[in-house]
């Protein structure tokens, strides 16, 4: 079982398309965290004017004790991770927590924005299994430099790390 955790306020829409689309394509029950969680302060890096990913990660293993088989952190805050400009989100690998940001998915078009989101998550997910980055651009696993990467791949794993995430479960 997934458990999906809002990290500040996300609409309540986004979730459940969030829950239902994951619980397809990873062939599993998915729920929503009914916790009202704040984005940690201490997280916050005022020069950056961004939050650093590994410790809302940190927050969220700290805050969340309960057994699931993988949580999905998400926030509508810009993450950036030290060395990086910022990023989509983060996982541990292979692990049980990950986390993304809304942020840079935005889209006039709500379809894009939707499918956007619902690769960003299943990337990191897929990370949490074990899985690596995958050298198929149209693989869920495609590493994404840009959002350019993220509109070309497709929400999918390839069959190779279809092979693997069967084997990591
Ligand atoms: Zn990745
Ligand atoms: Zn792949």
């Amino acid at each position: 079982m997934i458990l999906i955790q809002a990290i500040g306020k996300i609409e309540g829409k986004i979730l459940e398309i969030l829950k239902n689309c994951i619980s397809k394509i990873l062939n599993t029950k998915v729920i929503i965290s009914s916790q009202f969680l704040d984005i940690p302060e201490n997280a916050y890096n005022p020069l950056r004017g961004q939050y650093n990913s590994t410790k809302i990660l940190l927050f969220l293993k700290s805050v969340i004790k309960e057994d699931f088989d993988r949580i999905l952190g998400i926030t509508d805050a810009d993450l950036y991770a030290p060395g990086l400009n910022f990023v989509f989100g983060e996982a541990e690998s292979p692990g049980k927590f990950a986390i993304i940001s809304l942020y840079r998915l935005k889209h006039p078009d709500k379809k894009i924005f939707i499918e956007r989101m619902l690769k960003e998550a299943i990337h990191e997910l897929g990370h949490a299994f074990g899985l690596a980055h995958c050298s198929n651009p149209s693989c869920v696993m495609y590493f994404s430099n840009s959002i350019i990467d993220t509109d070309k791949k497709t929400y999918m794993f390839c069959k190779k790390c279809l092979k693997k995430l069967k084997l990591a479960n």
